[in-house]
């Protein structure tokens, strides 16, 4: 059966011939459609490509044929429909009896929208709340509305809360895309506990099959040394330090935040700034024990030697 256009799916041709074949857009004729055996999959899709876009404002308005680009991220995807003022094209109050039949028109649009509509715009507002508390680039977000939908739609909403599956969605958007947030800063955004969010976000993964790569341990030592004011030598050298681990072999399986929080650790007391393991401690959420214990292995292998030991 061929369907009509809608990012809420992933197609797929049916066929156990064609599993190992991707599906080709056609965006000229508006198809998706099997790569193995030529099945269309999809018809009348939405046209993505740009609009032609002027020099000048006045430009821009004349040639452009739509608004803005539609969003996962609203629960209707910016397409609502809005039933506007009692008035005509040319500024004039409707009749009576036209302005009483906009009126039912208005809540009949109200009634129809279904509880799966009102649950996604709650859950999408959390969503733009965290975006802003955390600072989460746009694509992301994006990305998280996609996942979170997806697990509505594989029914996983039953038993859980809509806040911990956001903020499970979220986690593995950014995971994806390389953004580095970890597990606490999300739980304390989205007002969830650790445990909680860390239980749903295994049900995600496992069902719908995600594969999270990694994170890489360098974006972790950008970050923290950002939030910490730490001067770029010490940056420069904690990716040195790291650089050299990885060359060791003992980065592998290692809490990535751990070896940002202990690279940095060292690459401080090598450039004589003073800064406690507690305080790396806090900023970067793992344990002061995890730290040191990941200092000394690394001082250890890389033969560091300095003042104070
Ligand atoms: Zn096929």
């Amino acid at each position: 059966m061929v369907i009509n256009y809608s990012r809420d799916f992933d197609v797929k041709c049916q066929l156990d011939t064609c599993k190992t074949y991707p599906v080709i857009t056609d965006s000229e004729r508006g198809e998706i459609f099997c790569g193995g055996c030529g099945l269309v999959l999809v018809q009348n899709m939405a046209d993505t490509s740009y609009e032609s876009n002027g020099y000048t404002q006045e430009e821009y308005m004349r040639l452009t044929r739509t608004g803005p680009a539609t969003s996962l991220t609203m629960h209707d995807k910016g397409l609502s429909t809005v039933i506007g003022t009692n008035k005509d094209s040319a500024g004039n109050s409707l009749p009576n009896k036209t302005k009483y039949e906009f009126n039912r028109l208005r809540t009949w649009d109200q009634r129809s929208k279904s509880r799966k509509t009102s649950a996604l715009s709650k859950a999408f507002t959390l969503l733009h709340g965290m975006k802003t508390k955390l600072g989460i680039p746009d694509n992301v977000v994006e990305n998280a509305a996609y996942i979170y939908r997806k697990t509505v739609n594989a029914k996983l909403t039953r038993g859980r809360t809509m806040g911990s599956l956001v903020s499970a969605a979220l986690y593995a958007a950014c995971r994806e895309n390389n953004i580095p947030r970890t597990l606490d800063d999300i739980a304390c955004a989205g007002n969830v506990e650790r445990r909680i969010l860390s239980r749903d976000l295994r049900t995600i993964i496992k069902k719908l099959g995600l594969n999270l790569n990694q994170y890489d341990t360098a974006s972790f030592i950008s970050k923290i040394s950002n939030n910490m004011n730490l001067r770029e030598k010490t940056k420069r050298d904690a990716f040195d330090i790291l650089k050299k681990c990885e060359d060791k072999g003992i980065t592998a399986g290692k809490h990535p935040v751990a070896q940002a929080a202990a690279s940095l650790y060292i690459a401080c007391i090598l450039n004589g700034e003073k800064i406690s393991q507690k305080k790396f401690s806090n900023e970067s959420g793992v344990s002061d024990v995890t730290i040191r214990n990941r200092a000394v292995l690394i001082k250890k292998t890389l033969k560091i030697v300095d003042k104070e030991n």
